[in-house]
């Protein structure tokens, strides 16, 4: 057996290859790294352990009614907010209408709620939701304005360590909207029910999408696979501009040595003078807590990272024969219940001869105890029950167990240069040269496909400041 250190059969007899930047992983996160320092003129070598790009955000193929589907690992609902990565989209060659559709935002709910933002600036186009809402009492109408209002005028600030209930409670937010409008609303933006989820971490996600300008809470829905809305153009991109994408090599281990970074793989060794890790929390904690050893400061980060918890999503994919529904809903609020557990239904267009739907249930920390062939069931029940749908021919559940981080108040708050000596620059040379990436590195938000790219362009920044 190999082990760390030893000489890999992979690797040229005279040693470890040589590089100047490396990016561990190809999640949105290390892909937006690893655009950023191209385009920059530093084009690194990304490794990725999966056998292609885009991490917890990418397309696969499932069988479904008899046949393999080219879906996606997770259902996504990508906001106008999303204005780094739109940009970073745009770079590599991602086009609106051939890849993602965006929209005016629409809350539709199976219960009889619509609130459709109205086309006029912010904050009229909030205002004419309001106004123009089906479905929503004066009463609730009112609340929502004054929760916005508030929110506004504490400068989106609240207390510290409230949860999102609290939060909805000190604001006098009415019992049913709290169920039928922010429940939903908390669910599919922080994947945290509201009792735990962090009520700071939700104003900001406010701030940037209702409370921004008009077009910031635009839905933006993917037209292909996730895979094919950013990680493959953005793969073919980074080739095209001198960067290497390695995928199906994993990651063993990180060293120091000689003044480098020694990147041990299952495909062998690299020496490289900067190291970008773009891997989920807990697998950077691995990567980071030996060296602790050479640098005891880093201990207390590996046991930050560590103590992360993760939330679990399951996404129901159903299919009916294309003829019997004439048309459903772009994205519809579900009426979630003890045993109707759709949170979200998303129409994912016709493929063949079948219409296929996307179902999104937040399952907490608790998969365990979730059956996935009894999920899908209880998925299509509720869809023949609520939305009057024929019996799904078939229905498939893909259950990502980590899927986002628990956005809790007390959640660790990891920034880029979390690993930087206390001390200051140039106190610890090597530290200034290892960065971290990840949705988690953007504290003002939960896991998302934004603060993932954001983390990843604040890790380039950060590696190019200290060339
Ligand atoms: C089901 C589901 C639904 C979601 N819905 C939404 C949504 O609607 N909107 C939204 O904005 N966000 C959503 N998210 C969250 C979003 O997908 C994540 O926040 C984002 O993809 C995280 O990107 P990342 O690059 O930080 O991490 P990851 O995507 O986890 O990337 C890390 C990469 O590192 C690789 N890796 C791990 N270990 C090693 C190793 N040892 N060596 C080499 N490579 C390694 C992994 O294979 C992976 O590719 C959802 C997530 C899931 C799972």
């Amino acid at each position: 057996m190999q082990r760390d250190g030893d000489p890999d059969p992979n690797e040229p007899a005279d040693g470890p290859r040589q590089t100047g930047v490396i990016v561990l992983g190809a999640g949105w996160a290390g892909l937006a790294a690893a655009v950023e320092l191209t385009a920059a003129g530093h084009p690194p070598l990304v490794i990725e352990a999966a056998p292609h790009p885009g991490g917890r955000a990418k397309g696969l193929s499932i069988p479904l009614a008899g046949t393999r589907r080219e879906l996606d690992n997770g259902q996504h609902l990508l906001i106008g907010a999303y204005r780094q990565w739109l940009k970073l989209a745009s770079t590599v060659g991602a086009r609106q209408q051939q890849d993602f559709e965006r929209m005016p935002m629409h809350l539709l709910g199976a219960t009889g709620l619509s609130l459709r933002s109205a086309r006029l600036p912010a904050p009229w186009h909030l205002l004419g939701a309001l106004l123009g809402a089906r479905g929503l009492p004066w009463r609730e109408r009112w609340a929502v304005a004054a929760l916005m209002m508030r929110l506004r005028l504490s400068g989106w600030q609240v207390p510290a360590g409230e949860t999102v209930e609290t939060l909805l409670e000190r604001l006098g937010q009415p019992a049913t909207l709290r169920s039928r409008l922010w429940h939903p609303l908390v669910l599919a933006t922080m994947n945290t029910h509201p009792s735990a989820a962090c009520a700071q971490t939700f104003a900001n996600v406010l701030r940037d999408s209702l409370g921004g300008e008009a077009n910031a809470a635009d839905f933006i829905l993917p037209s292909r696979t996730l895979s094919q809305v950013f990680p493959e153009h953005a793969a073919r991109w980074l080739q095209n501009h001198g960067a290497s994408l390695l995928c199906g090599v994993t990651v063993r281990s990180l060293q120091q040595t000689q003044g480098q970074w020694q990147v041990q793989t299952t495909a062998g060794r690299w020496l490289a003078d900067q190291v970008v890790i773009a891997l989920p929390a807990h697998a950077s904690a691995r990567l980071i807590a030996p060296l602790s050893g050479v640098h005891p400061g880093l201990a207390e980060v590996a046991t930050a990272l560590a103590r992360f918890e993760y939330d679990s999503i399951a996404t129901i994919y159903l299919a009916w024969p294309a003829g019997s529904i004439s048309q459903l809903p772009r994205c519809l609020m579900l009426d979630e219940g003890p045993d109707t557990p759709g949170q979200w239904l998303f129409d994912r267009g016709v493929h063949g001869q079948e219409r296929i739907a996307a179902v999104v249930v937040s399952l907490g920390g608790n998969v365990e105890e979730f059956e996935s062939d009894k999920l899908a069931a209880q998925v299509a029940q509720q869809l023949v029950a609520q939305l009057s749908l024929p019996v799904p021919l078939d229905a498939k559940a893909v259950i990502d167990r980590r899927a986002t981080f628990r956005c809790t108040p007390d959640r660790p708050k990891i920034r880029a240069d979390a690993l930087a000596s206390p001390y200051g620059p140039g106190s610890n040379p090597m530290l200034e040269r290892l960065t971290l990436a990840g949705d988690y590195v953007y504290p003002d938000y939960p896991a998302t496909l934004e603060s993932a790219v954001r983390s990843g362009i604040a890790a380039a920044a950060r590696v190019l400041a200290s060339n």
